[in-house]
Order: structure tokens, then sequence, then C-alpha cells
């Protein structure tokens, strides 16, 4: 039997959702839509979906799973209405604003008997395959340092993602997605946070952060997005204590992996002299001690369908949930570490 979906919120991504469910997913409709705003309702229409005047039209509709895309404040009610009235709920990231959001949510689901999951769409970038290919693989040894990393120009599209009440700002935006691709890469756990939240064009949110995570092993994970940059550095870069990795940017196919073929360094080797002075700890190894590499690209390319397929494998008992309670549990405890490190200017211990 196949699923339905009906959908709250058709901005920008309730109707991407839209096309790529009717067009990439099968066994899942499109039943229908509902948005506050009529314009949207008709675009909708335009577009080839069945809309109705309200969210409570598709609790009381055929529809299985119920997404919600609309603005971040008002994923908590939504979601936990949709669990109450037995719907399977896809939120979209953030899932809540705080974790004590979550909780209510997460009790929903298991007080209904209904999943609920988070749409972290970015675990399927090719550029983060590889990365964490790189870790799986053991390409380049012990890690210490992944720098995850990236840089707009545009600032922050001026509507509610402007506002601090709805949620608005790069932390909630992109730093939920970076957050969540690294807890789910490393292999340990993360104990504390350090944040820095910049306002270079917004007052009530910010437009560029920084989080530092640190974790029991010892891996640092430094997430840098920013809004408000014209010249970019690699989506990542990890060092290891057999090498390092670069991957340039997100569509992921160029970059390098360089490792030390030699580990004991002859110091007697040489120097580098600059203008003003020398250093023989920044005489770059000879090509002889290091090799490069290539990418750790999977064979098969990751697959977003898997999201929505997995969802509906788990609602039919034949899977278990991707995105899971826990996860979103712990990505959204580092955002509210970050806001809370940034405001103190100090480290929050998880
Ligand atoms: P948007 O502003 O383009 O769309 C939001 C829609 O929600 C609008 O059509 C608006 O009319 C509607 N809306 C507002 N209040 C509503 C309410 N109370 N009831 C019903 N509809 C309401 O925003 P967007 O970019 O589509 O973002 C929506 C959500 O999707 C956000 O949570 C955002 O973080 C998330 N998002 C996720 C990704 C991703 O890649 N996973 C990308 C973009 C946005």
């Amino acid at each position: 039997m196949g699923h339905k979906l009906g959908i709250i919120g058709y901005g920008t991504m309730g109707s991407w959702h839209a096309a790529n469910v009717r067009d990439r997913i099968s066994d899942l409709d499109v039943a229908l839509v509902y948005d506050i705003n009529e314009e949207k309702i008709k675009k909708a229409q335009a577009e080839g979906f069945t809309t109705c005047g309200s969210a409570q039209e598709i609790y009381e509709s055929d529809v299985d799973i119920v997404l919600i895309a609309t603005p971040n404040d008002f994923h908590k009610d939504y979601s936990i209405a949709a669990l109450n009235a037995g719907k399977n709920v896809v939120c979209e990231k953030p899932a809540c604003m705080t974790v004590v959001e979550l909780e209510e949510v997460i009790a929903a689901s298991k007080r209904n008997g209904k999943i609920y999951t988070v749409h972290q769409n970015r675990r399927w970038d090719i550029d983060y395959d590889i990365a964490r290919n790189i870790l799986k693989q053991n390409l380049v040894g012990k890690p210490h340092q992944i720098y995850s990393r990236l840089y707009s120009n545009r600032n922050i599209p001026g509507d509610w993602r402007t506002i601090k009440s709805s949620g608005g700002g790069f932390l909630y935006d992109w730093g939920v997605h970076m957050i969540d691709q690294v807890l789910w890469m490393v292999d340990s756990k993360p104990v504390s946070v350090y944040a820095q939240l910049h306002h270079i064009y917004q007052t009530e949110v910010d437009d560029a952060i920084r989080v530092n995570i640190n974790f029991e092993n010892g891996v640092c994970a430094h997430i840098v997005a920013d809004s408000w940059t014209f010249v970019n550095e690699s989506r990542w870069h990890i060092s290891g204590n057999d090498g390092t990795a670069r991957i340039d940017n997100w569509f992921g196919r160029t970059g390098k992996i360089i490792k030390a073929n030699v580990k004991k360094v002859d110091w007697t080797q040489g120097c580098v002299y600059t203008h003003n002075g020398l250093s023989r700890s920044m005489w770059p190894r000879p090509e002889s001690e290091v090799e490069e590499i290539p990418l750790p690209i999977s064979e098969k390319e990751p697959r977003w369908e898997e999201f929505y397929e997995n969802l509906m494998a788990t609602i039919e008992g034949k899977a278990t949930q991707i995105v899971t309670h826990d996860e979103v549990r712990a990505s959204l405890r580092v955002i509210e570490a970050a806001f809370e490190s940034a405001e103190k200017c100090a480290v929050v211990k998880l």
C-alpha cells in the first residue's frame, strides 16, 4: 500500500519536498498541501497539488505522514498536533527551538506510537559522504582537527530568517546541518562547545558563526558558516596523525589527501628563509616523504531518496529510523550550548 504525504508550509522548502517527492519517491503521494498564505495555496494548485484550508483538514484526512516546513517557531506545535492526530511526522530542521520543546515532541511521538523524524538531508551530500569515508577508511590516521566550512556572500534572506523569535539566524539555519554532520561522523561523545556568533548586517540574529566542538577522543571540530565572505576556504579540512585531507567544495569531487610516508623528521634537511627570519619547522617535507592519494568517492552516490524510503520502511516495521531522536537531541543540545557560549564568551560543557 502506498503512503500519503500532507504538507504544512508551501514555501521554498515545502514546495521543494512536494516536487521531489512527486518526481523521485515511489509509493508516496503528495495528497494535501496547506499554507497560511493564500498566494502559496494558489501556487501549490498551479503546480498540480491538492490544497486545503487548514492544518486540521490534513489531520482529519487519510494522509499518514505530515511534513512541517514552516518557519522554525511553528515546528513544535505542528509536530505535536500532527502526532496527536495519529500521523507520522517529518519536521524540517531545526527540529525545535530548544531541547525542552523537543522533549515535548518526542513524548508525543512515544505516547502516540508514531514516527517523528527530522529532515537532516545534508547527510546525503557528496562532500559529506567523502569526509565520512576519509574517517571510516582511516585515510589520515587518528584525526585531531576537522574543519567544516561554508561561505556565502548574500547575508540572510530578509524574511523570518532575520527575526529571533521566528528562529532566524545562521546557527539554526546552517549550523544545525553542519553540527548534525559532524556529530554523525566522529565516533566519540561531544564534551564541550565554544562558539562565536557574529552580527555583520543582522541585529537580532547571527549571520556568521564559529562553533568548536571538543570530543571525548580528542577530536576538535571547527564549524564555520559565514554569510558575508567573498573568498572561500575549502569545504572540509581534516588532519590526522597520518596525513591531511581537503575537500574543496560541496560538489565534493575535487580535493586531495596527502599522507606522510616517513614519520621521522630529519631536522638537518633544510630551513626556510623569509624576509624577516628563518624557520626549520616550516621547511616543507620533500616529495619523496609524502604521497597523494585520491579522495574516497563512494561507488554509489549517496541518495537523498533514502530519507523517505527509510521513513516508509520504518512505518511498516521493516527498518529503523535513520535520523533518530537521540541524534536530533544531541545536535540541538550543541546549538543551545553554542548560544550560551557566545553570550558568556566561555566554554560550555555538555
Ligand atoms: P519560507 O519562508 O520560504 O516558507 C515558509 C512557508 O511557511 C511560507 O509559505 C509561509 O507562508 C508558511 N507559513 C508561515 N507560517 C505558517 C503557519 N503558521 N502555518 C502554515 N504555514 C505557515 O521558508 P523555507 O525556506 O521554506 O523554510 C521552511 C523550513 O524549512 C524552515 O524550518 C527551514 O529551516 C527549513 N529549510 C530546510 C532546508 C533543508 O535543506 N533541509 C532548506 C531550506 C529551509
